[in-house]
């Protein structure tokens, strides 16, 4: 394989990550309406506290489209407190869900299986961003889509040496990583690798993707 410095090299990238840190089993979750549900609830709130939301909407009862759309707004938001902003969460949640169910009682398979643009459909719910369209996308709706979240651009930034654009990021992975698996691993891998080895402060001695860092050769890395 190739090693370009200067260059977000996604097909290398998730070579050399996964053969650090193996498969990354992301995004947990038990079905794709929990992976929606998380995608959500993520949003500016560390994923422990999404953990226990989850637990809390599960012990109400089964999570389904209808169930999380007809649940009394107080018990709605009181599983979502954790979340830290619950009345917000609890809002786009619904909107989600009423666009999916589109007032006929449309399930999430029905939309996915619906001849339409889902990532527009999706981008269309007030509150939901491309990177929470670009996890369902990939990881409810198994389909090709790369979700560029704050440990892709801190680490993309590092790599090439500059601010990579988001939609530059997503093109380039997209047109380098075509299977649905590298691309659901590759995201999982850059959270394990944001989180063990490019901290905020980043770690960079044995780290995976030195060899091919732009900031690690230059000596930007304090
Ligand atoms: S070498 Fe350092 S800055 Fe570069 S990717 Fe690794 S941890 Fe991040």
């Amino acid at each position: 394989m190739r090693e370009e410095k200067g260059a977000w090299q996604a097909a290398q990238i998730l070579h050399r990550l996964a053969g650090a840190y193996g498969d990354p089993h992301w995004w947990p979750a038990d079905s794709a309406l929990e992976v929606l549900v998380g995608a959500v609830l993520t949003q500016s709130v560390r994923w422990q506290n999404v953990v226990t939301a989850i637990q809390r909407l599960k012990a109400y009862g089964p999570l389904s489209e209808a169930g999380l759309g007809q649940m009394p707004w107080p018990q709605l938001t009181a599983c979502l407190r954790p979340t830290r902003f619950p009345n917000q969460k609890a809002k786009r949640l619904r909107a989600l869900l009423e666009m999916i169910a589109d007032g006929r009682g449309r399930t999430l398979a029905d939309f996915f299986a619906a001849d339409l643009d889902h990532r527009q459909a999706l981008l269309s719910v007030s509150g939901v961003g491309a990177e929470t369209a670009d996890a369902i996308l990939l990881y409810a709706g198994r389909s090709q889509a790369f979700p560029v979240d704050a440990y892709t651009r801190r680490i993309a930034q590092r790599l090439v040496g500059n601010v990579v654009p988001d939609h530059q990021l997503r093109h380039d992975t997209l047109s380098q990583v075509s299977s649905v698996d590298g691309l659901a691993q590759l995201h999982g891998l850059l959270v394990v690798h944001g989180q063990r080895h490019c901290q905020a402060r980043p770690h960079c001695s044995g780290c995976p993707l030195a060899e091919i860092c732009v900031s690690a050769e230059l000596g930007q890395t304090a």
